[in-house]
């Protein structure tokens, strides 16, 4: 018997990360599987990290994720932009995410973290509602590894299922938001495009958080002055309605804009989608990456030819996996609701806070967007983090106990930060 309790983290992203990092400061022995061959999950393609600070630029977590910002700052100090607006609904905390990644692997070095990278959970052994311990698989082959608990930070509640809990997958219907493929530019020149903006505010999406700004002229010189194009341009812009029309660009809400580098003059772009895909199944997610590479390479071509400042810009990195926004949610002993989120509600046992909007994209130019009311955060009960029956597995990141509408806004990185700390926290205590 380990004199240290012995914490497993399950998968190394947003959440995974967070758990093994709290986990760690404890005092715990952790070990953190991945069964990809890099850390990251998303973390590392450039999107913003979104639920972090509220729509009035609120930042409502911190420990892991201000350790996380120092390390970043160490390593480069522009690698941090910092919390941008994009006053339309949200301010999200924009990275250079490579340095986040250098950032990364620092702090979990530091914290003693045993990594097994390339290392699939592929089984565990409970008994009585206690899980002692899991299989995994590399392709050195099999091993057991014993526990004292587990943070279940797959994504999906993988470890959760094997351990014999419910869990949820998509809309009522069976439906998945959409598969994405995300990528950056590097060589776009920010002040023509916010000039742009400030001068045609009807090609972007604005103004839809009472919490910001409600004239659009005001929101785009606002973005403009801000200096950083975080901005998401309209499927109905007179720059994307003619290209979707006429097949050269495929349709989707918007074309979604945020920096990662000014020294670069990079961007992240979240364009490509594919609807209709069943995103708990692997072969169908594997299926459409060449589909969505397609769309990267014309989306980058009509960017070049098309959108201001993108002249002389350059695709400089594609992220090296389908995006999926949605997987399976536990079934725990509390289910945030999304009444909850949007009514900003509070409670008792919170653990974690979040505060991005219901966030759910559907097929062709579809999204419900519903902002969290008056700019404010909602608290996420403890219950959301237990998985019914189990007593030492505790879940975090986008699988935590939610339904469909809160799902849509709990998944974001942010807040998957916030709930991987609580949970390595609960996971150190029991
Ligand atoms: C296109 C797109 C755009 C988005 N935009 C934003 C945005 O702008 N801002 C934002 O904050 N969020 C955004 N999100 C949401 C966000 O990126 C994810 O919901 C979040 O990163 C999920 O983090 P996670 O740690 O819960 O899961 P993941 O990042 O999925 O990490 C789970 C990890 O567990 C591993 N794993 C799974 N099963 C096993 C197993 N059996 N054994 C070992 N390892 C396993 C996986 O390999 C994976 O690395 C977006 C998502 C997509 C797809």
């Amino acid at each position: 018997m380990s004199a240290r309790r012995r914490i497993l983290i399950a998968g190394g992203g947003a959440a995974g990360i967070s758990a093994a990092l709290a986990a760690a400061e404890t005092g715990a022995e952790v070990t953190l599987v991945e069964m990809d061959g890099g850390l990251g999950g998303d973390l590392f393609s450039g999107m913003p990290l979104l639920g972090a600070f509220t729509a009035k630029g609120m930042q409502i977590s911190h420990g892991i994720l201000d350790e996380l910002l120092d390390s970043c700052r160490k390593i480069h100090p522009a690698g941090v932009i910092g919390p941008v607006c994009d006053y339309r609904t949200v301010v999200g905390l924009c990275l250079d995410p490579e340095v986040l990644r250098l950032a990364v692997c620092r702090l979990i070095g530091e914290h003693h973290v045993k990594l097994l990278l390339n290392t699939m959970i592929i089984g565990a052994e409970v008994r009585q509602g206690v899980l002692e311990s899991v299989r995994v698989r590399s392709k050195n082959g099999g091993s057991i590894l014993p526990l004292d608990s587990a943070v279940d930070a797959t994504g999906g509640g993988y470890l959760a299922a094997m351990c014999g809990c419910n869990v949820f997958f998509g809309g009522e219907d069976k439906t998945f938001q959409p598969a994405s493929l995300v990528f950056r530019m590097c060589g776009v020149d920010y002040g023509k495009l916010l000039r742009h903006i400030r001068n045609h505010p009807e090609d972007v999406l604005l103004c839809e958080n009472s919490a910001l700004p409600a004239d659009r002229g005001e929101a785009a010189e606002l973005l403009e002055r801000q200096g950083m194009p975080y901005a998401a341009f309209a499927a109905e812009s007179s720059l994307l309605a003619p290209a979707m029309k006429s097949g050269r660009l495929h349709p989707c809400t918007a074309a979604f804009i945020t920096p990662t580098a000014p020294e670069r003059g990079e961007v992240c772009l979240n364009v490509t989608r594919a609807a209709g895909v069943d995103c708990s199944d692997d072969a169908a997610v594997s299926g459409v990456l060449p589909a969505l590479a397609e769309q990267v390479i014309r989306t980058a071509e009509f960017f070049q030819q098309g959108m201001p400042g993108f002249a002389d810009a350059s695709v400089s990195h594609v992220f090296h996996k389908c995006g999926v926004r949605e997987s399976g949610r536990i079934e725990g002993e509390a289910v945030l609701k999304q009444d909850d989120v949007i009514s900003a509600a509070v409670f008792p046992d919170a653990v974690a806070q979040g505060c991005h909007h219901v966030d759910i994209h559907g097929s062709g130019t579809a999204q419900i967007r519903i902002p969290v009311r008056d700019g404010l955060a909602y608290d996420i009960p403890r219950g959301a983090l237990c998985p019914k029956g189990l007593k030492n597995v505790f879940a975090a990141g986008r699988c935590i106990s939610s339904d469909r509408g809160a799902n849509g806004s709990a998944r974001v990185m942010g807040t998957c930060i916030s709930t991987g700390q609580a949970a390595a926290k609960l996971a150190a205590e029991i």
